[in-house]
């Protein structure tokens, strides 16, 4: 029988904490990865490859990064 109470107390906790966490999480509108893709076309990164929503690559001229660090390096090269 006690076995069974602490069964119970553990479960108990767990829905409970569970609850506060899902209470305590910022509300974020569902993550759509596909939507932004869906803004504008896709770029290669130029200097690693990756492909990258135009609206969020670095432009240098007429090559496209995936990110600042990428368009510097690429001009160090
Ligand atoms: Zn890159």
């Amino acid at each position: 029988m006690r076995t069974l109470l602490l069964i119970a107390a553990i479960v108990l906790a767990f829905l409970i904490v569970r609850t506060l966490l899902i209470r305590a999480r910022p509300r974020k509108p569902s993550p759509r990865p596909t939507q932004r893709i869906q803004s504008g076309d896709v770029v290669r990164c130029d200097h690693c490859g990756l492909h990258v929503p135009e609206s969020e690559s670095v432009r240098n001229g007429d090559r496209h990064y995936c990110c600042e660090d990428h368009r510097r390096r690429a001009l160090d090269d």
